[in-house]
């Protein structure tokens, strides 16, 4: 399951970050997932509460996911504009093919909280 190691190595990166923020025990995070990125929220929720488990969460600790689409940018026209789906990457000013990704990629941890 993709969801499970994007998580697994989301926790890896949370224990190191959280000494150095004095937190012990982390009640909240919160991810931005990008579209392109696959990861399903369902599924990272899931995966979240298997690994929430350990003593870095405390009980009951929450996940909250901000799902961003896929928005790309014209390099002929500079329309700026959101992908639905996999319909291609066809500027709807222009017609133009030649667009750069500008979002969907990401899978961040925006802040996480606890004691
Ligand atoms: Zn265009």
């Amino acid at each position: 399951m993709h969801e499970m190691a994007l998580m697994e190595s989301l926790v890896r990166v949370l224990a190191s970050e959280a000494p150095r923020h004095n937190i012990t025990q982390i009640k909240k995070v919160k991810l931005t997932v990008g579209a392109l990125t696959h990861a399903l929220p369902d599924a990272l929720r899931f995966a979240f509460s298997v690994l929430r488990e350990q003593p870095l969460f405390a009980p009951g600790a929450e996940l909250e996911i901000e799902e961003r689409k896929t928005r790309c940018r014209c390099r002929d026209c500079g329309a700026d504009f959101a992908v639905e789906g996999n319909l291609g990457f066809l500027c709807p000013g222009c017609g133009g093919f030649a667009v750069d990704i500008i979002q969907g990629r990401e899978l961040q941890i925006d802040y996480f909280e606890g004691d």
